[in-house]
């Protein structure tokens, strides 16, 4: 009988399981953790988890896994793979023998080197460390959040909520500009100062002092913060150590076509690790929820030979929550394109991002049904002219 391993029991490796029994593999299907929880949602993490508001994200419970005949081998991470012999290797020392081998090994956080290992200094991935920076939270404390990047700013408007003080540095003009470039940065730095953030961008997190436990931050501009707790959003890093020596081709990601195939022969990759072929621009990492469902599917497609999805023809999507916003963006956007923001009520905005004078994505906050009605337009690459004269009408 066929045997599939998946490594990474996130939810691209659960999707990739469920897709893969949808699409009628009726083999052995193996999922690997390195966590020993079952696979869960991450976006909560940095919203209502770190709130107090749910303690769980589990997506499916375990009878679902009996049901669909998936067999769950948590808590040893995969720790070597050898493409040759068709084995993976656990920490635990078990050797797993495959036919196909999916890796959905997702992302750890960056971490900033050189810095003292004190109480309170967190960093958001995994359920685990939601809950303990969450222990370290009470209304009143001072909190410091470096890199205003998704994370950061959703870290902060939960902070916030719950009644801490917030100093968020950043060391860029505004939050998110790298990703949706600085004029809706600007617009996303006005969320958080109407709610009452310390925003201090143009700058990063110098050191970090404390005896034990975190009391003191020094940041670049010179200026001292006292602090009860810390949270590092700098962004994060595919996680592919385990693979060295393995002979599949690792850069910034593993490198996979349009299918999630990897360099080496029966290896496969999805979600946020895989840096898949992309129509235009060579290959990419997306580290968004909705993708990980989407290369999932189009992967079991191409491992069974039943699909004929296109990974070019998703409208790439993603989302984040921020003060009661939902901040949606749709197609894609990009730091260096040009920006037409066609809505502002001082709270609320739509922007439209034009890239070789077509509508390329649309970023709005708060306006759910601007946003998705955009998609057959970006879709089918609507001239931008046509796009501003219609929002103008
Ligand atoms: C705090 C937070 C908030 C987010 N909010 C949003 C949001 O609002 N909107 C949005 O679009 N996206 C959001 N995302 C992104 C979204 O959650 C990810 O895109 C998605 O989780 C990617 O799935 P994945 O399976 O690729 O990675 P993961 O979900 O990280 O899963 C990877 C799994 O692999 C395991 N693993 C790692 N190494 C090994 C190993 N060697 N052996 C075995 N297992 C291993 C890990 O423990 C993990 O369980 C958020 C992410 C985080 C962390």
């Amino acid at each position: 009988m066929q045997r599939t391993v998946i490594v990474g029991a996130g939810l691209a490796g659960l999707r990739t399981a469920e897709e893969l029994r949808r699409a009628g593999f009726d083999g052995e299907l193996v999922l690997v953790g390195g966590e020993t929880h079952l696979p869960y949602d991450r976006p909560p993490l940095s919203k209502e988890v770190v709130r107090g508001e749910r303690d769980d994200t589990t997506l499916k419970p375990r009878e679902f896994f009996d049901d669909e005949r998936i067999e769950l081998r948590l808590g040893s991470a995969a720790s070597g793979l050898d493409t040759a012999a068709r084995e993976v290797t656990l920490a635990d020392g078990t050797v797993l023998s495959y036919d196909e081998l999916v890796i959905a090994t997702g992302l750890t956080p960056r971490r900033i080197g050189g810095l003292p290992d004190l109480d309170g200094v967190h960093v958001l991935r995994s359920i685990d460390e939601s809950l303990a920076l969450r222990a370290d939270l009470a209304p009143g404390k001072q909190a410091l959040i470096v890199g205003a990047g998704f994370i950061g700013c959703e870290l902060a408007a939960s902070m916030v909520s719950a009644g801490i003080d917030v100093v968020l540095v950043e060391p860029q003009p505004t939050p998110l500009a790298s990703v949706l470039g600085e004029q809706v940065g600007e617009l996303v730095a006005r969320l958080h100062t109407d709610a009452g953030v310390d925003l201090r961008a143009g700058v990063g997190l110098a050191e970090l002092s404390g005896e034990g436990r975190v009391s003191r931050a020094a940041l670049t501009d010179g200026s001292e913060v006292d602090v009860d707790v810390v949270a590092i959003g700098i962004g994060s890093v595919p996680v592919t150590d385990w693979l060295e020596g393995s002979g599949v081709d690792v850069e910034n990601g593993v490198l996979c076509d349009e299918v999630g195939r990897t360099s080496a022969p029966h290896v496969w990759a999805a979600g946020d690790v895989a840096a898949w072929q992309i129509e235009v621009g060579g290959r990419k990492r997306v580290e968004h929820w909705s993708n990980a469902g989407e290369q999932a599917k189009i992967l079991a497609g191409a491992l069974t030979g039943t699909g004929d999805s296109d990974a070019a023809a998703q409208v790439p999507y993603f989302w984040s929550d921020q003060y009661g916003l939902k901040i949606q963006a749709l197609g894609t956007v990009a730091a260096g394109d040009t920006v037409h923001v066609v809505k502002d009520d001082g709270r609320k905005f739509l922007a439209y991002y034009e890239r070789d004078s077509v509508l390329a994505g649309v970023v709005g906050a708060g306006l759910a049904g601007k946003v998705m009605k955009m998609r057959g337009q970006i879709a089918g690459a609507a001239p931008i002219g046509d796009v501003l004269e219609a929002a103008s009408a």
